[in-house]
């Protein structure tokens, strides 16, 4: 062997040396880490997503035994059930808040000024209402219901017409979470059902999912759609209202749609308000469940109770960066 050649032969042995005692330092390190803390989260330690200060996990073991259970089952048992406003779509943006369904039509040139102090009046009487940490669902329920009872009727005041949506909705701040691509893209390549759940306006929703080229077949919305007239005119709502404390009997009426789903028994629930969680009550067969929740406001009020029911917590994250790294273990 001529010495470059033993040089060569050198350089691969002290290269494997080290990957071999690079890799038995990471292995003794888990060790350790998990010594000390007494926790078996191999796979979310592992996942720099994780890692992000954004992240509020209350019990880690049990959230790796779910993500295990998502992993195991594959993309043939996975379903995702979601939210849209502030949970797909984006809470803010480079420090501006971005609007909601309803709220793409509140700044919209299609209705009057006068027509939009009402509306931004009773945002501000209710919206505390629905994020108010001292009140309980029950407590907040009937204003929920008077809220969108009277943006509604003033919505079909105003004679809206359904041609002109696609361009307010291009004309909006509305934008989807980061890594939405991803998401939909992953979740219809594998076929995987995902059901939208929304209480904000169904066909602006439509529009917006459309104009972000997602809305693929496996793609499902439950929301409250408007009703138009022969000449497109809005003249009311179709079937029963949801808002954001009802999701569980409209949970409940879906079970035609989670019926033929019967062996998707695994879920990803994502939500943005303590209203979302019931948005699964309706899938009979449920095996592992994963709730991932969006804290966007109130922060230090509500991120305890939060983390007590959903299983992951995001604070202020406008990403779908946590949800596509589990689905990416999946898949
Ligand atoms: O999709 P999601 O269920 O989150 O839609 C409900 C959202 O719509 C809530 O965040 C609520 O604040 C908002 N909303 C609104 N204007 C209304 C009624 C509800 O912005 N008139
Ligand atoms: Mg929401």
């Amino acid at each position: 062997m001529d010495r470059s050649s033993v040089a060569k032969v050198g350089a691969v042995a002290s290269a494997s040396v080290c990957v071999l005692l690079g890799g038995a330092l990471l292995v003794q390190y888990i060790f350790t880490v998990k010594k000390k803390t007494g926790r078996k989260t191999k796979i979310i330690e592992m996942m720099p997503e994780f890692q992000k200060k954004t992240v509020h996990i209350k019990d880690p073991k049990r959230v790796e035994e779910i993500i295990c259970g998502l992993i195991k089952g594959g993309a043939v048992k996975l379903q995702v059930i979601t939210d849209f406003d502030m949970t797909l779509s984006r809470f803010s943006n480079n420090g501006k808040r971005c609007p909601t369904c309803h709220n793409i039509i509140d700044n919209c040139k299609l209705i009057t000024e006068e027509c939009r102090q009402k509306l931004y009046q009773l945002k501000e009487t209710y919206y505390p209402i629905e994020i108010d940490p001292n009140l309980t669902i029950e407590e907040k329920y009937p204003y929920m219901v008077e809220w969108y009872t009277k943006s509604h009727t003033l919505l079909v005041e105003q004679r809206l017409q359904k041609d002109k949506f696609a361009e307010i909705v291009r004309e909006s701040d509305v934008i989807l979470k980061e890594g939405y691509e991803i998401f939909f893209d992953k979740l219809n390549e594998h076929n995987i059902p995902v059901f939208i759940f929304s209480a904000g306006i169904g066909d602006i929703l439509e529009e917006v999912v459309r104009q972000s080229s997602v809305y693929h077949s496996n793609v499902k919305v439950v929301s409250n759609f408007m009703d138009f007239d022969d000449n497109g005119v809005l003249k009311g709502f179709k079937g029963e209202l949801i808002h954001v404390y009802n999701k569980h009997d409209g949970a409940l009426k879906s079970t035609e749609y989670f019926n033929q789903l019967k062996d998707n028994s695994n879920i990803i629930l994502l939500g943005d308000s303590l209203g979302d969680l019931t948005m699964a009550d309706g899938v009979a067969n449920v095996e592992n469940i994963l709730k991932v929740g969006y804290l966007n406001d109130k922060v230090d009020e509500l991120l305890e109770k939060y983390m007590d029911n959903y299983d992951i917590v995001l604070v202020k994250d406008e990403t779908l960066d946590v949800v596509n790294s589990i689905l990416q273990k999946i898949m």
